[in-house]
Protein backbone atom coordinates (compact mmCIF):
# COMPACT_ATOMS: atom_id res chain seq x y z
CA UNK A 1 0.00 0.00 0.00
CA UNK A 2 1.38 3.33 -0.56
CA UNK A 3 -0.31 6.78 -0.12
CA UNK A 4 0.47 10.13 -2.36
CA UNK A 5 -1.16 13.74 -1.45
CA UNK A 6 -2.15 16.35 -4.05
CA UNK A 7 -4.47 19.05 -4.15
CA UNK A 8 -8.28 17.44 -3.53
CA UNK A 9 -10.11 19.57 -6.46
CA UNK A 10 -13.40 17.84 -5.80
CA UNK A 11 -15.21 15.83 -3.03
CA UNK A 12 -16.20 12.69 -2.49
CA UNK A 13 -14.71 9.11 -2.68
CA UNK A 14 -14.34 6.30 -5.07
CA UNK A 15 -12.86 3.07 -4.91
CA UNK A 16 -11.47 1.47 -8.16
CA UNK A 17 -9.44 -0.03 -10.98
CA UNK A 18 -7.57 2.47 -12.31
CA UNK A 19 -7.16 3.74 -15.84
CA UNK A 20 -4.25 5.52 -17.31
CA UNK A 21 -4.37 7.49 -19.68
CA UNK A 22 -0.92 7.32 -22.17
CA UNK A 23 0.27 10.87 -22.93
CA UNK A 24 0.29 11.01 -26.35
CA UNK A 25 3.15 11.19 -28.03
CA UNK A 26 3.29 13.03 -31.58
CA UNK A 27 5.57 13.32 -33.88
CA UNK A 28 4.42 14.18 -37.41
CA UNK A 29 7.58 13.66 -39.83
CA UNK A 30 7.85 16.17 -42.38
CA UNK A 31 6.87 15.07 -45.81
CA UNK A 32 7.43 17.21 -48.42
CA UNK A 33 5.09 17.33 -51.56
CA UNK A 34 5.20 18.59 -55.38
CA UNK A 35 4.16 22.37 -56.43
CA UNK A 36 1.38 20.06 -57.92
CA UNK A 37 0.09 18.87 -54.82
CA UNK A 38 0.09 22.15 -52.74
CA UNK A 39 -3.52 23.22 -53.90
CA UNK A 40 -4.79 19.22 -52.82
CA UNK A 41 -3.36 19.51 -49.69
CA UNK A 42 -4.75 23.46 -48.78
CA UNK A 43 -7.79 22.01 -49.54
CA UNK A 44 -7.43 18.56 -47.03
CA UNK A 45 -6.53 21.28 -44.35
CA UNK A 46 -9.63 22.74 -45.03
CA UNK A 47 -11.59 19.76 -44.58
CA UNK A 48 -9.85 18.87 -41.51
CA UNK A 49 -11.08 22.42 -39.86
CA UNK A 50 -13.97 22.17 -41.00
CA UNK A 51 -14.69 18.31 -39.23
CA UNK A 52 -13.15 19.17 -36.05
CA UNK A 53 -14.94 22.52 -35.58
CA UNK A 54 -18.12 19.77 -36.23
CA UNK A 55 -16.36 17.23 -33.32
CA UNK A 56 -16.29 20.47 -31.02
CA UNK A 57 -19.88 21.56 -32.13
CA UNK A 58 -21.38 17.60 -31.09
CA UNK A 59 -19.20 17.88 -28.08
CA UNK A 60 -20.60 21.28 -27.09
CA UNK A 61 -24.00 20.14 -27.38
CA UNK A 62 -23.23 16.79 -25.92
CA UNK A 63 -22.09 19.10 -22.64
CA UNK A 64 -25.18 20.80 -22.49
CA UNK A 65 -25.49 23.14 -20.20
CA UNK A 66 -22.17 22.64 -18.01
CA UNK A 67 -20.77 25.59 -18.88
CA UNK A 68 -17.11 25.90 -17.36
CA UNK A 69 -16.71 22.86 -19.82
CA UNK A 70 -18.34 24.59 -23.09
CA UNK A 71 -16.55 27.35 -22.13
CA UNK A 72 -13.17 25.90 -22.92
CA UNK A 73 -14.35 24.50 -25.91
CA UNK A 74 -15.78 27.35 -27.32
CA UNK A 75 -12.44 28.80 -26.79
CA UNK A 76 -10.94 26.10 -29.03
CA UNK A 77 -13.92 26.86 -31.30
CA UNK A 78 -12.12 30.29 -31.98
CA UNK A 79 -8.94 29.24 -32.63
CA UNK A 80 -10.03 27.24 -35.30
CA UNK A 81 -12.11 29.73 -36.62
CA UNK A 82 -9.37 32.35 -36.64
CA UNK A 83 -8.64 32.91 -40.77
CA UNK A 84 -4.53 33.49 -39.27
CA UNK A 85 -4.93 29.22 -38.59
CA UNK A 86 -5.60 28.47 -42.07
CA UNK A 87 -3.84 31.36 -43.05
CA UNK A 88 -0.18 30.46 -42.24
CA UNK A 89 -0.75 26.52 -42.33
CA UNK A 90 -1.46 27.29 -45.86
CA UNK A 91 1.13 29.59 -46.77
CA UNK A 92 3.18 26.65 -44.95
CA UNK A 93 2.37 24.20 -47.08
CA UNK A 94 2.83 26.14 -50.02
CA UNK A 95 6.52 27.47 -49.37
CA UNK A 96 7.65 24.87 -48.04
CA UNK A 97 5.92 22.46 -49.77
CA UNK A 98 5.26 19.98 -47.01
CA UNK A 99 2.32 17.78 -46.03
CA UNK A 100 -0.51 19.71 -44.15
CA UNK A 101 0.21 17.46 -40.91
CA UNK A 102 3.08 19.03 -40.87
CA UNK A 103 2.33 22.22 -41.31
CA UNK A 104 -0.53 21.97 -38.41
CA UNK A 105 2.11 20.48 -36.01
CA UNK A 106 4.50 23.45 -37.02
CA UNK A 107 2.16 26.06 -36.69
CA UNK A 108 1.10 24.62 -32.84
CA UNK A 109 4.95 24.43 -32.32
CA UNK A 110 5.13 27.86 -32.29
CA UNK A 111 2.20 28.44 -30.64
CA UNK A 112 2.69 26.48 -27.38
CA UNK A 113 6.56 27.99 -27.56
CA UNK A 114 5.37 31.54 -26.95
CA UNK A 115 2.96 30.35 -24.88
CA UNK A 116 5.52 28.45 -22.57
CA UNK A 117 7.97 31.18 -22.86
CA UNK A 118 5.67 33.40 -20.61
CA UNK A 119 6.52 32.18 -17.36
CA UNK A 120 2.57 31.86 -15.96
CA UNK A 121 0.52 28.74 -15.26
CA UNK A 122 -2.04 30.62 -17.14
CA UNK A 123 -0.03 30.53 -20.33
CA UNK A 124 0.82 26.67 -19.60
CA UNK A 125 -3.01 25.72 -19.49
CA UNK A 126 -3.64 27.97 -22.69
CA UNK A 127 -0.26 25.72 -24.16
CA UNK A 128 -2.40 22.51 -23.26
CA UNK A 129 -5.53 23.67 -24.74
CA UNK A 130 -3.11 24.68 -27.94
CA UNK A 131 -2.30 21.08 -27.92
CA UNK A 132 -5.38 19.62 -27.88
CA UNK A 133 -6.57 21.85 -30.41
CA UNK A 134 -3.76 20.25 -32.79
CA UNK A 135 -4.70 16.56 -32.21
CA UNK A 136 -8.04 17.70 -32.70
CA UNK A 137 -7.07 18.97 -36.59
CA UNK A 138 -4.41 16.53 -36.74
CA UNK A 139 -6.85 13.24 -36.42
CA UNK A 140 -9.34 15.15 -38.51
CA UNK A 141 -6.27 15.76 -40.99
CA UNK A 142 -5.22 11.71 -40.33
CA UNK A 143 -8.73 10.26 -40.47
CA UNK A 144 -8.07 8.80 -36.93
CA UNK A 145 -11.00 9.98 -34.44
CA UNK A 146 -10.94 7.25 -32.21
CA UNK A 147 -10.66 8.43 -28.32
CA UNK A 148 -8.92 6.07 -26.31
CA UNK A 149 -11.19 7.26 -23.38
CA UNK A 150 -14.26 6.68 -25.27
CA UNK A 151 -13.71 2.58 -25.18
CA UNK A 152 -14.39 2.53 -21.58
CA UNK A 153 -17.06 0.13 -20.40
CA UNK A 154 -16.38 -0.66 -16.68
CA UNK A 155 -16.28 2.19 -14.45
CA UNK A 156 -12.73 2.91 -13.75
CA UNK A 157 -10.63 5.92 -12.36
CA UNK A 158 -8.80 8.11 -14.71
CA UNK A 159 -5.07 8.88 -13.98
CA UNK A 160 -3.02 11.05 -16.48
CA UNK A 161 0.08 12.99 -16.46
CA UNK A 162 -2.35 16.13 -17.09
CA UNK A 163 -5.96 15.33 -18.90
CA UNK A 164 -6.63 17.34 -22.11
CA UNK A 165 -9.88 19.11 -22.04
CA UNK A 166 -11.60 16.60 -24.76
CA UNK A 167 -10.02 13.43 -22.79
CA UNK A 168 -12.35 14.35 -20.38
CA UNK A 169 -15.51 15.90 -22.26
CA UNK A 170 -15.70 12.59 -24.85
CA UNK A 171 -15.62 10.30 -21.64
CA UNK A 172 -18.75 8.43 -20.68
CA UNK A 173 -19.36 9.63 -17.05
CA UNK A 174 -20.91 6.49 -16.12
CA UNK A 175 -17.55 4.80 -16.62
CA UNK A 176 -15.82 7.42 -14.40
CA UNK A 177 -15.14 7.04 -10.83
CA UNK A 178 -12.60 9.56 -10.26
CA UNK A 179 -9.54 11.47 -11.71
CA UNK A 180 -6.29 11.46 -10.60
CA UNK A 181 -3.43 13.76 -12.33
CA UNK A 182 0.02 14.41 -11.52
CA UNK A 183 0.09 17.96 -12.46
CA UNK A 184 -2.57 20.80 -12.37
CA UNK A 185 -4.05 23.06 -9.26
CA UNK A 186 -7.37 24.01 -8.12
CA UNK A 187 -7.68 26.12 -11.94
CA UNK A 188 -6.79 23.03 -14.13
CA UNK A 189 -8.91 21.52 -16.39
CA UNK A 190 -8.96 18.20 -14.58
CA UNK A 191 -10.60 20.09 -11.59
CA UNK A 192 -12.97 22.45 -13.76
CA UNK A 193 -14.02 19.18 -15.18
CA UNK A 194 -14.70 17.21 -12.25
CA UNK A 195 -16.21 19.29 -10.21
CA UNK A 196 -18.74 20.13 -13.12
CA UNK A 197 -19.82 16.75 -12.95
CA UNK A 198 -19.45 15.81 -9.87
CA UNK A 199 -16.55 13.15 -9.53
CA UNK A 200 -13.82 12.99 -6.94
CA UNK A 201 -10.14 14.32 -7.87
CA UNK A 202 -6.83 14.70 -6.73
CA UNK A 203 -4.10 17.00 -9.04
CA UNK A 204 -0.79 17.63 -8.82
CA UNK A 205 -0.07 14.25 -7.20
CA UNK A 206 3.75 14.72 -8.66
CA UNK A 207 4.81 11.32 -10.49
CA UNK A 208 2.50 8.64 -9.75
CA UNK A 209 2.09 7.29 -12.68
CA UNK A 210 5.17 5.04 -12.78
CA UNK A 211 4.18 3.37 -9.56
CA UNK A 212 0.37 2.65 -11.40
CA UNK A 213 -0.25 -0.42 -13.55
CA UNK A 214 -3.69 -0.36 -15.43
CA UNK A 215 -6.08 -2.37 -13.52
CA UNK A 216 -4.49 -1.26 -10.50
CA UNK A 217 -6.60 -1.14 -7.01
CA UNK A 218 -7.18 2.91 -5.94
CA UNK A 219 -8.74 4.68 -3.22
CA UNK A 220 -9.04 8.29 -4.74
CA UNK A 221 -10.17 10.46 -1.40
CA UNK A 222 -11.19 14.06 -3.28
CA UNK A 223 -12.04 15.45 0.45
CA UNK A 224 -8.59 15.00 1.99
CA UNK A 225 -6.47 14.66 -1.07
CA UNK A 226 -5.47 11.58 -0.86
CA UNK A 227 -4.36 8.42 -3.45
CA UNK A 228 -4.11 5.04 -1.78
CA UNK A 229 -2.52 2.50 -4.17
CA UNK A 230 -3.05 -1.26 -3.51
CA UNK A 231 -4.76 -0.43 -0.35
CA UNK A 232 -5.40 -3.36 1.91
CA UNK A 233 -8.56 -4.73 2.65
CA UNK A 234 -8.75 -3.20 5.99
CA UNK A 235 -8.78 0.43 4.66
CA UNK A 236 -10.77 -0.73 1.78
CA UNK A 237 -13.61 -1.57 4.12
CA UNK A 238 -13.32 1.47 5.46
CA UNK A 239 -13.61 3.91 2.74
CA UNK A 240 -16.73 1.64 1.83
CA UNK A 241 -18.64 3.17 4.94
CA UNK A 242 -16.96 6.59 3.74
CA UNK A 243 -18.59 5.90 0.50
CA UNK A 244 -22.08 4.98 1.71
CA UNK A 245 -22.06 7.77 3.90
CA UNK A 246 -21.15 10.34 1.50
CA UNK A 247 -23.85 8.53 -0.71
CA UNK A 248 -26.06 9.59 2.17
CA UNK A 249 -24.92 13.18 2.06
CA UNK A 250 -25.64 13.76 -1.45
CA UNK A 251 -29.18 12.68 -1.12
CA UNK A 252 -29.78 14.72 1.78
CA UNK A 253 -28.21 17.90 -0.53
CA UNK A 254 -30.65 17.16 -3.11
CA UNK A 255 -33.22 17.44 -0.78
CA UNK A 256 -32.24 20.64 1.39
CA UNK A 257 -33.31 22.82 -2.06
CA UNK A 258 -36.52 23.36 -1.33
CA UNK A 259 -35.63 24.98 2.89
CA UNK A 260 -34.61 28.44 3.51
CA UNK A 261 -30.79 29.02 4.36
CA UNK A 262 -31.35 29.20 8.28
CA UNK A 263 -29.53 28.49 11.23
CA UNK A 264 -31.54 26.18 13.85
CA UNK A 265 -31.62 29.20 16.25
CA UNK A 266 -33.67 31.20 13.42
CA UNK A 267 -31.16 33.65 11.77
CA UNK A 268 -31.75 33.50 7.83
CA UNK A 269 -28.98 34.02 6.03
CA UNK A 270 -29.01 35.28 1.97
CA UNK A 271 -27.29 32.42 0.19
CA UNK A 272 -27.03 33.74 -3.75
CA UNK A 273 -25.66 32.35 -6.79
CA UNK A 274 -22.84 34.03 -8.76
CA UNK A 275 -23.61 33.61 -12.36
CA UNK A 276 -21.39 34.33 -15.90
CA UNK A 277 -23.80 34.29 -18.06
CA UNK A 278 -27.91 34.81 -17.57
CA UNK A 279 -28.65 31.51 -18.40
CA UNK A 280 -27.15 30.31 -15.37
CA UNK A 281 -30.07 31.80 -13.27
CA UNK A 282 -31.40 28.55 -14.28
CA UNK A 283 -28.72 26.63 -12.14
CA UNK A 284 -29.20 28.98 -9.42
CA UNK A 285 -32.70 28.86 -8.41
CA UNK A 286 -32.59 25.13 -9.05
CA UNK A 287 -30.24 25.07 -6.20
CA UNK A 288 -32.16 27.13 -3.87
CA UNK A 289 -30.32 30.07 -4.00
CA UNK A 290 -32.02 33.54 -2.99
CA UNK A 291 -30.80 35.82 -5.83
CA UNK A 292 -27.57 37.16 -7.99
CA UNK A 293 -25.10 37.73 -5.67
CA UNK A 294 -22.58 38.50 -8.71
CA UNK A 295 -22.91 38.56 -12.28
CA UNK A 296 -20.07 38.39 -14.04
CA UNK A 297 -20.36 40.41 -16.97
CA UNK A 298 -17.21 40.37 -18.75
CA UNK A 299 -18.23 37.05 -20.28
CA UNK A 300 -21.07 39.57 -22.29
CA UNK A 301 -17.85 40.28 -24.11
CA UNK A 302 -16.63 37.88 -26.73
CA UNK A 303 -12.72 37.89 -27.95
CA UNK A 304 -12.72 38.66 -31.58
CA UNK A 305 -16.53 40.10 -31.92
CA UNK A 306 -17.90 43.27 -31.93
CA UNK A 307 -18.76 44.67 -28.14
CA UNK A 308 -21.82 44.00 -26.69
CA UNK A 309 -24.22 46.77 -27.49
CA UNK A 310 -26.77 48.55 -24.90
CA UNK A 311 -29.26 46.36 -25.82
CA UNK A 312 -27.62 43.36 -25.44
CA UNK A 313 -26.52 44.32 -22.30
CA UNK A 314 -30.28 44.71 -21.32
CA UNK A 315 -31.93 41.88 -22.86
CA UNK A 316 -29.08 39.67 -20.95
CA UNK A 317 -30.36 41.89 -17.77
CA UNK A 318 -33.91 41.36 -18.50
CA UNK A 319 -33.57 37.59 -19.60
CA UNK A 320 -31.71 37.30 -15.77
CA UNK A 321 -34.67 38.90 -13.79
CA UNK A 322 -37.29 36.94 -15.88
CA UNK A 323 -35.99 33.71 -14.38
CA UNK A 324 -35.57 35.60 -10.86
CA UNK A 325 -38.72 36.06 -10.27
CA UNK A 326 -38.68 39.20 -8.09
CA UNK A 327 -35.51 37.64 -6.15
CA UNK A 328 -32.25 40.07 -6.94
CA UNK A 329 -29.70 40.73 -9.20
CA UNK A 330 -26.76 42.19 -8.49
CA UNK A 331 -24.72 43.28 -11.96
CA UNK A 332 -21.07 43.94 -11.88
CA UNK A 333 -19.48 45.91 -13.97
CA UNK A 334 -17.27 45.06 -16.32
CA UNK A 335 -14.08 43.01 -14.56
CA UNK A 336 -11.62 43.29 -17.24
CA UNK A 337 -8.04 42.30 -17.49
CA UNK A 338 -5.09 40.13 -15.77
CA UNK A 339 -7.35 36.70 -14.87
CA UNK A 340 -10.51 37.62 -16.73
CA UNK A 341 -11.03 38.71 -20.67
CA UNK A 342 -9.66 42.10 -21.84
CA UNK A 343 -11.83 44.22 -24.38
CA UNK A 344 -8.15 45.06 -26.17
CA UNK A 345 -6.59 41.79 -27.67
CA UNK A 346 -3.84 44.13 -29.07
CA UNK A 347 -2.92 46.00 -26.13
CA UNK A 348 0.56 46.11 -25.36
CA UNK A 349 1.20 43.47 -22.37
CA UNK A 350 1.80 45.03 -19.06
CA UNK A 351 4.36 44.42 -17.12
CA UNK A 352 1.72 43.17 -14.20
CA UNK A 353 -1.30 43.15 -15.78
CA UNK A 354 -2.83 42.53 -12.18
CA UNK A 355 -1.96 45.89 -11.09
CA UNK A 356 -2.24 47.58 -14.18
CA UNK A 357 -4.74 49.23 -16.57
CA UNK A 358 -8.00 46.68 -16.11
CA UNK A 359 -11.07 46.38 -14.24
CA UNK A 360 -12.95 49.62 -13.19
CA UNK A 361 -9.76 51.78 -14.03
CA UNK A 362 -9.84 51.10 -17.47
CA UNK A 363 -13.86 51.63 -17.61
CA UNK A 364 -13.03 55.26 -16.65
CA UNK A 365 -10.95 55.14 -18.95
CA UNK A 366 -13.39 54.00 -21.56
CA UNK A 367 -16.68 55.72 -21.76
CA UNK A 368 -17.68 54.65 -25.18
CA UNK A 369 -17.16 50.98 -23.32
CA UNK A 370 -18.73 52.09 -19.99
CA UNK A 371 -21.01 53.61 -20.64
CA UNK A 372 -23.66 51.50 -22.54
CA UNK A 373 -23.35 48.97 -19.57
CA UNK A 374 -23.96 51.80 -17.13
CA UNK A 375 -26.91 52.42 -19.59
CA UNK A 376 -28.52 48.82 -19.49
CA UNK A 377 -27.76 48.55 -16.00
CA UNK A 378 -30.15 51.60 -15.29
CA UNK A 379 -32.57 50.63 -17.90
CA UNK A 380 -33.09 47.33 -16.69
CA UNK A 381 -33.58 48.01 -13.05
CA UNK A 382 -37.18 48.95 -14.48
CA UNK A 383 -37.86 45.49 -14.63
CA UNK A 384 -36.70 43.57 -11.47
CA UNK A 385 -34.43 44.60 -8.20
CA UNK A 386 -31.03 45.29 -9.79
CA UNK A 387 -28.10 46.32 -7.99
CA UNK A 388 -25.22 47.67 -9.42
CA UNK A 389 -21.54 46.75 -8.48
CA UNK A 390 -18.61 48.37 -9.01
CA UNK A 391 -15.65 45.74 -8.82
CA UNK A 392 -11.53 46.79 -7.72
CA UNK A 393 -12.72 50.14 -6.64
CA UNK A 394 -9.28 51.16 -4.71
CA UNK A 395 -10.73 53.93 -2.54
CA UNK A 396 -13.32 56.87 -2.93
CA UNK A 397 -11.91 58.57 -5.57
CA UNK A 398 -12.65 55.33 -7.96
CA UNK A 399 -16.12 55.34 -6.19
CA UNK A 400 -17.17 59.02 -6.87
CA UNK A 401 -15.80 58.58 -10.27
CA UNK A 402 -18.01 55.55 -11.24
CA UNK A 403 -20.98 57.28 -9.46
CA UNK A 404 -20.16 60.45 -11.52
CA UNK A 405 -20.21 58.06 -14.62
CA UNK A 406 -23.36 56.13 -13.74
CA UNK A 407 -25.01 59.26 -12.92
CA UNK A 408 -24.28 60.77 -16.39
CA UNK A 409 -25.89 57.88 -17.92
CA UNK A 410 -28.83 58.40 -15.77
CA UNK A 411 -29.32 62.35 -17.07
CA UNK A 412 -28.93 61.10 -20.67
CA UNK A 413 -31.26 58.20 -20.33
CA UNK A 414 -33.83 60.52 -18.61
CA UNK A 415 -33.08 63.52 -21.21
CA UNK A 416 -34.03 60.82 -24.04
CA UNK A 417 -37.51 60.07 -21.85
CA UNK A 418 -36.57 56.56 -20.71
CA UNK A 419 -38.31 56.01 -17.24
CA UNK A 420 -34.76 55.41 -14.98
CA UNK A 421 -35.13 54.13 -11.09
CA UNK A 422 -33.82 56.36 -8.62
CA UNK A 423 -33.68 53.61 -6.24
CA UNK A 424 -31.06 51.23 -7.96
CA UNK A 425 -28.54 50.05 -5.30
CA UNK A 426 -25.36 50.62 -5.83
CA UNK A 427 -22.25 48.96 -3.89
CA UNK A 428 -18.67 47.92 -4.35
CA UNK A 429 -16.54 44.98 -4.04
CA UNK A 430 -14.16 45.20 -1.55
CA UNK A 431 -11.19 42.89 -3.13
CA UNK A 432 -8.59 45.30 -2.66
CA UNK A 433 -7.04 46.00 0.44
CA UNK A 434 -7.12 49.73 0.61
CA UNK A 435 -10.86 49.78 0.14
CA UNK A 436 -11.03 47.16 3.43
CA UNK A 437 -8.96 49.64 5.33
CA UNK A 438 -11.13 52.46 4.49
CA UNK A 439 -14.90 50.56 4.22
CA UNK A 440 -15.85 52.69 6.53
CA UNK A 441 -15.74 55.48 4.09
CA UNK A 442 -16.67 53.69 1.27
CA UNK A 443 -20.38 52.46 3.44
CA UNK A 444 -21.07 56.40 3.51
CA UNK A 445 -21.65 56.25 -0.41
CA UNK A 446 -22.69 53.42 -0.86
CA UNK A 447 -25.98 51.27 -0.67
CA UNK A 448 -23.67 47.69 -0.13
CA UNK A 449 -20.34 46.15 0.16
CA UNK A 450 -19.52 43.12 -1.52
CA UNK A 451 -15.96 40.87 0.14
CA UNK A 452 -14.25 39.81 -3.31
CA UNK A 453 -12.12 37.52 -1.25
CA UNK A 454 -10.95 35.92 -4.55
CA UNK A 455 -8.79 38.89 -5.24
CA UNK A 456 -8.23 40.04 -2.15
CA UNK A 457 -5.90 37.02 -0.43
CA UNK A 458 -4.52 37.65 -3.98
CA UNK A 459 -3.46 41.33 -2.87
CA UNK A 460 -3.07 41.18 0.54
CA UNK A 461 -0.82 37.94 0.78
CA UNK A 462 1.00 39.14 -2.63
CA UNK A 463 -0.22 35.39 -3.82
CA UNK A 464 -1.21 35.18 -7.72
CA UNK A 465 -4.43 33.75 -7.74
CA UNK A 466 -3.80 32.09 -10.77
CA UNK A 467 -0.35 30.51 -10.19
CA UNK A 468 -0.14 26.87 -8.87
CA UNK A 469 3.41 27.34 -8.17
CA UNK A 470 2.47 29.98 -4.89
CA UNK A 471 -1.12 28.01 -4.67
CA UNK A 472 -0.03 26.79 -0.93
CA UNK A 473 0.29 30.45 -0.13
CA UNK A 474 -3.24 31.56 -1.33
CA UNK A 475 -4.89 30.98 2.06
CA UNK A 476 -7.99 32.89 3.05
CA UNK A 477 -7.74 31.57 6.36
CA UNK A 478 -4.96 33.36 6.63
CA UNK A 479 -4.92 35.46 10.19
CA UNK A 480 -4.56 38.81 7.98
CA UNK A 481 -7.70 37.70 5.73
CA UNK A 482 -9.68 36.85 9.01
CA UNK A 483 -8.83 40.39 10.41
CA UNK A 484 -9.78 42.38 6.89
CA UNK A 485 -13.54 40.27 6.75
CA UNK A 486 -13.88 40.99 10.00
CA UNK A 487 -13.13 45.07 10.18
CA UNK A 488 -15.61 45.03 6.77
CA UNK A 489 -18.18 43.00 8.55
CA UNK A 490 -17.69 45.43 10.97
CA UNK A 491 -18.19 48.31 9.22
CA UNK A 492 -21.38 46.98 7.70
CA UNK A 493 -22.81 46.16 11.42
CA UNK A 494 -21.95 49.48 12.94
CA UNK A 495 -22.91 51.73 9.36
CA UNK A 496 -26.30 49.78 8.25
CA UNK A 497 -24.81 48.87 5.29
CA UNK A 498 -25.06 45.06 4.07
CA UNK A 499 -22.15 43.74 3.86
CA UNK A 500 -22.15 40.22 1.34
CA UNK A 501 -18.91 37.89 0.65
CA UNK A 502 -18.66 36.35 -2.89
CA UNK A 503 -15.36 35.22 -3.41
CA UNK A 504 -14.59 31.29 -3.79
CA UNK A 505 -14.06 30.86 0.34
CA UNK A 506 -18.35 31.28 0.59
CA UNK A 507 -18.44 28.51 -1.83
CA UNK A 508 -16.39 25.99 0.58
CA UNK A 509 -18.20 24.46 3.40
CA UNK A 510 -15.15 24.67 4.92
CA UNK A 511 -15.67 28.06 6.07
CA UNK A 512 -19.22 28.31 6.93
CA UNK A 513 -19.58 28.30 10.52
CA UNK A 514 -16.51 30.98 10.54
CA UNK A 515 -18.26 33.22 7.80
CA UNK A 516 -21.50 33.15 9.87
CA UNK A 517 -19.61 33.57 12.88
CA UNK A 518 -18.02 36.83 12.26
CA UNK A 519 -21.48 38.10 11.49
CA UNK A 520 -22.16 37.60 7.52
CA UNK A 521 -25.77 37.44 6.52
CA UNK A 522 -25.36 37.43 2.84
CA UNK A 523 -23.31 34.95 0.96
CA UNK A 524 -22.49 34.77 -2.76
CA UNK A 525 -21.39 31.15 -4.04
CA UNK A 526 -22.06 29.13 -7.41
CA UNK A 527 -24.74 27.61 -8.36
CA UNK A 528 -23.41 23.99 -7.47
CA UNK A 529 -22.17 24.77 -3.80
CA UNK A 530 -25.48 26.37 -2.90
CA UNK A 531 -26.91 23.34 -1.18
CA UNK A 532 -23.74 22.29 0.38
CA UNK A 533 -23.36 25.43 1.92
CA UNK A 534 -27.31 25.70 2.70
CA UNK A 535 -26.79 22.31 4.47
CA UNK A 536 -24.28 23.87 6.91
CA UNK A 537 -25.92 26.73 7.99
CA UNK A 538 -28.91 24.32 8.82
CA UNK A 539 -26.60 22.92 11.03
CA UNK A 540 -25.41 25.49 12.88
CA UNK A 541 -26.49 28.10 15.77
CA UNK A 542 -25.29 31.45 15.54
CA UNK A 543 -23.80 31.04 19.01
CA UNK A 544 -21.98 28.12 17.95
CA UNK A 545 -20.45 29.91 15.15
CA UNK A 546 -19.59 33.19 17.15
CA UNK A 547 -17.43 30.74 19.84
CA UNK A 548 -15.59 29.51 16.32
CA UNK A 549 -15.03 32.43 14.71
CA UNK A 550 -13.66 33.97 18.38
CA UNK A 551 -11.28 30.94 18.26
CA UNK A 552 -10.23 31.40 14.77
CA UNK A 553 -9.13 34.98 15.54
CA UNK A 554 -6.79 34.25 18.04
CA UNK A 555 -5.30 31.97 15.92
CA UNK A 556 -1.71 32.82 15.21
CA UNK A 557 -1.65 30.35 11.69
CA UNK A 558 -3.84 30.13 8.85
CA UNK A 559 -3.20 25.82 9.55
CA UNK A 560 -4.31 26.21 13.24
CA UNK A 561 -7.78 27.85 11.70
CA UNK A 562 -7.96 24.92 8.93
CA UNK A 563 -7.35 22.44 11.87
CA UNK A 564 -10.12 23.66 14.33
CA UNK A 565 -12.39 24.14 11.21
CA UNK A 566 -11.92 20.97 10.05
CA UNK A 567 -12.98 19.56 13.29
CA UNK A 568 -16.03 21.65 13.10
CA UNK A 569 -16.86 20.30 9.88
CA UNK A 570 -16.23 17.06 10.16
CA UNK A 571 -18.95 16.91 13.32
CA UNK A 572 -21.30 18.87 11.84
CA UNK A 573 -21.33 16.67 8.16
CA UNK A 574 -19.56 13.79 9.20
CA UNK A 575 -19.43 12.53 5.42
CA UNK A 576 -16.87 15.49 4.65
CA UNK A 577 -14.92 14.46 7.51
C1 LIG B 1 -13.37 38.04 -6.05
O1 LIG B 1 -12.37 38.66 -6.44
O2 LIG B 1 -13.46 37.48 -4.95
C2 LIG B 1 -14.54 37.90 -6.92
C3 LIG B 1 -15.66 37.36 -6.49
O3 LIG B 1 -14.46 38.32 -8.19
P1 LIG B 1 -13.65 37.56 -9.34
O4 LIG B 1 -13.36 36.17 -8.89
O5 LIG B 1 -14.57 37.62 -10.52
O6 LIG B 1 -12.43 38.40 -9.51
MG1 LIG C 1 -12.30 39.96 -8.14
Amino acid sequence: MEIYTGVPVSPGVAIGAVFLLATEERSVPERPIAAEEVAGEIERLGDALVSAREELTDLLSATGVENEISAIFSTHEMVLTDPKLSTEVGATIQDRLVSAEFAVAHFFDDLVRRFQSVEDPYFAQRASDMRDIERRVLRALMGDRREEIAKLSDPVVIAAHDLLPSQTASLDSRCTLAFISEVGGPTSHTAIIARSLGMPAVVGLGEIMAHLADGSLVIVDGNRGQVIVDPDPAQVQRYQRIMQGFERYRLELARVRDYPAETRDGHVIRLMGNIEVAADVASVMDAGGDGVGLFRTEFLYEEGRPPPTEQDHVDAYVSALRQLAGHPLTVRTFDFGADKITPDADAPAEPNPFLGSRSLRLCLERPGLFMPQLRAILRASGYGAVRCLFPMVSGLRDLRRAKEMLEKARVSLRTEGHYVSEEMPVGVMVEIPSAAIVADLLAVEVDFLSIGTNDLVQYSLAVDRVNERVAHLYQPAHPAMLRLVRQVVQVGLDSGVSVSLCGEMAGDVLYTILLVGMGLRELSVSARSIPAVKQVIRRITVEQSREAAAWCATATSHEEVLTRLRESLGELVPALA
